[in-house]
């Protein structure tokens, strides 16, 4: 087994963010496709390249998935195709537009138990490994993502039984992970043991909902019950609901990233509004870096809860100084650094007349490479603003995330790199401040619980040696936002 390759999968190795939900109805006639369909559409911002639904009726699995967003992949009545009262769903994002539909999920396979259906968020850092184990017993992989590992080392475990596999699964896989499952009838949730990637359970009457975020659960009309567990396994079938703990369960490290910028902030997240976290971090940050300004703004949508925060806390009047087109997609599929920069002009535009003449501060929820705030600094000074500073509700980004969270290789981020004050200059900004870590961990309320790799380094578990093996290309095409 060649080991240098060890911790790669394929091209989408680095693009893992995702959306999962999955329900439950214990009324056999129920039809789970529309909630599923609810579901996925509150989580289509974590995913924008795939969606894809499957159900399960009397242990028959149908499915539709396909390449685009949840509206298009089900504009043509496949929703009344998938019949059951159970069923999983999930949207996946990519940044490299690789993968197609052959990537997309659910993924269903067929064992001598029954079928299983499958969907995953997260990020698998030894799933190499695996494949060559599966592949050496005579598995022949159809996709290039981690999920199908993982459908298949449950499946070559099911006649133990389905906790077994899973949990023998459970041991086995290092990385991130929320997955949502059906199998026999039932609705099965695991949640990594770090509980890096985020997964919360939902109740409707005598109906549970499993999803990525809680928003999911409060669009299909459920009730939000709690957060899963780090290292939780939940079975949920006619009889109700059953957990099981892992035995050997990490301290929770979730993932802070979701609070900075991917979760919705109408989702609760480890007990807190992210919406609430956004807020507190903006007003930490006018305490740590006050600047004498005319006008605070956020960059739509991660920064306008911290900009609030700062316009509160400052006394400084908070403004609507860039306008975010809803209908522009991810600027980093522009294939020159000329398009995606004026990409960034195509989803974000200064209105005039709140920035003319002022002292701007504007605040984004984070800097991974620096090219959109090197634009937006630019597009707020064509709009006529007299100084511009850039302000970020988060320490300056110096590690890639090995756990789900797209980030580049260290060495094109931006703060590992340079200094503050060459930031500054290369954005062209009149000052540059971030928020400090020991603010943003009290932004969120955390007690140490929280991943922060991204901006300390320090990794929960081994992490493979990226820099070296991402060519060029790929770096290429992830450029930009
Ligand atoms: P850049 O510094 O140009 O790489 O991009 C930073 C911008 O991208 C910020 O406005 C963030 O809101 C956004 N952002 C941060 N992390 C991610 C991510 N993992 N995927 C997509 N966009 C992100």
């Amino acid at each position: 087994m060649s080991h240098q390759n060890i911790y790669r999968s394929g091209p989408d190795k680095f693009h893992d963010e995702c959306g999962v939900v999955g329900f439950f109805s214990p009324d056999k006639e129920t039809n789970c496709a529309p909630y599923l369909y609810y579901g996925l559409y509150a989580l289509q911002h974590r995913g924008q390249e795939s969606a894809g639904i499957s159900t399960m009726k009397d242990g028959k699995i149908s499915m539709h998935k396909n390449t685009g967003l949840v509206a298009d992949v089900f504009s043509g009545g496949q929703l009344k195709e998938l019949e059951g009262n159970v069923g999983i769903g999930h949207v996946r994002y990519s940044t490299s537009g690789e993968g197609g539909r052959t990537n997309a999920q659910p993924l269903t396979v067929n064992t001598r138990a029954g079928a299983i259906t499958l969907a995953h968020n997260g990020s698998l850092v030894n799933d190499q490994v695996l494949r060559e184990i599966l592949e050496d017993s005579g598995v022949v992989f159809q996709t290039t993502i981690d999920t199908e590992v993982m459908v298949n080392f449950i499946a070559r475990n099911l006649s133990q039984g389905l906790v077994p596999a899973i949990r023998k699964l459970v041991e086995i896989i290092k990385g991130a992970y929320a997955l949502v499952m059906a199998f026999d009838g039932k609705l099965i949730g695991v949640r990594d043991p770090f509980g890096l990637r985020p997964l919360c359970l939902g109740k409707m009457g005598a109906q549970y909902i499993l999803a990525s975020e809680s928003c999911a659960i409060d669009t299909i009309g459920g009730e939000f019950v709690r957060d899963l567990e780090p290292g939780e396994i939940i079975i949920i079938d006619e009889e109700g609901l059953t957990s099981y703990g892992q035995k050997n369960w990490a301290k929770k490290k979730s993932c802070i990233f979701e609070e900075i910028y991917f979760a919705r902030p109408d989702t609760v997240l480890e007990g807190r509004s992210v919406y609430a976290s956004r807020h507190e971090a903006g007003k930490i940050l006018a305490k740590e870096y006050p600047v004498a300004a005319d006008i605070v703004i956020g960059v739509p949508d991660s920064g306008i809860p911290a900009a609030i925060g700062y316009a509160e806390a400052s006394g400084i009047p908070y403004g609507m100084g860039l306008i975010k087109n809803k209908y522009s997609g991810r600027t980093f599929i522009q294939p020159t650094q000329e398009l995606r920069e004026q990409a960034v002009k195509l989803k974000l535009n200064p209105i005039r007349e709140v920035i003319e003449g002022k002292r701007v501060i504007v605040i984004d929820d984070s800097i991974v490479r620096g090219n959109t705030s090197k634009r937006l600094v630019e597009i707020l000074r064509e709009g006529g603003a007299r100084e511009v500073h850039f302000l970020v509700s988060s320490p300056p980004v110096t590690h890639t995330c090995h756990f789900g969270i797209d980030t580049p290789s260290k060495k094109y981020l931006i703060g590992a790199n340079y200094t503050v004050e060459e930031i500054t200059e290369m954005l062209g900004a009149d000052s540059v401040g971030y928020l400090s870590v020991e603010g943003l961990l009290s932004s969120t309320k955390a007690d140490g619980d929280r991943c922060l790799a991204c901006f300390t380094g320090d990794y929960p578990m081994e992490v493979p040696k990226l820099e070296e093996m991402v060519s060029e290309e790929e770096e290429r095409l992830k450029l930009g936002n």
